[in-house]
């Protein structure tokens, strides 16, 4: 059997950290900054970082269309703060010309937080893990409503914080940068991994 490849959108940001936890858990790895690439892959990571620097770098390499059509064919995608921006259905306080994937149904408030908690940290209790995740917060949108396909694995509060629909996982935190793998390990047996 051919072993499956994950794909780490490597446009901008945090994909470095991802690519590294991917590794340890024996996974093939690949950055992905082209059409060949995406194709290549089997499931795709995307990264922390800035979403409406990222959505505009998708436009101009041309894999926004791409990844538009291999997540509408049922790509598992993860995506970690901007990746949960770029996976959403509806983007709030966005630039104008910023692309939502409309992976899940979503609405989301970028940098919602506020500024004197820009970022925080936060030990989450996530359905079906018997011990806390600790969960950094940067720059983290918030999540305002999920549709009824969604289901909330964790919140802040009233927020959610860590969701799923089938094989893709959308967190507004950034877990590759706790020594704990268990919510990528998670979403790759969602895939089927
Ligand atoms: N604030 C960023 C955005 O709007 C997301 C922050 C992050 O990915 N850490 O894209």
């Amino acid at each position: 059997m051919v072993t499956p490849t994950v794909g780490v959108l490597a446009l901008q940001g945090a994909f470095a950290a991802h690519a590294a936890i991917l590794d340890r858990l024996g996974v093939t790895t690949i950055e992905v900054r082209t059409e060949q690439q995406l194709a290549s892959v089997d499931a795709l990571v995307i990264p922390g970082g800035e979403s409406t620097t990222m959505s505009m770098l998708l436009e101009r390499s041309g894999l926004l269309e791409p990844l538009r059509a291999r997540v509408a064919g049922g790509l598992a995608v993860f995506g970690t703060c901007a990746g949960l921006i770029l996976l959403a259905s509806e983007i709030r306080d966005g630039r104008h010309d910023q692309h939502a994937l409309g992976a899940l149904d979503m609405t989301v408030t970028r940098n919602a937080y506020g500024r004197q908690i820009d970022s925080f940290e936060s030990d989450l209790d996530i359905v079906g893990f018997d011990t806390p995740f600790h969960a950094v917060f940067i720059r983290a949108p918030v999540v305002e409503r999920v549709g009824e396909s969604v289901e909330v694995l964790a919140r802040v509060g009233e927020r959610p914080v860590l969701c799923r629909q089938g094989a893709i996982t959308v967190a507004s935190f950034h877990p590759e940068l706790s020594d704990d793998d268990r919510i990528h390990r998670r979403w790759l047996a969602d895939a089927g991994l």
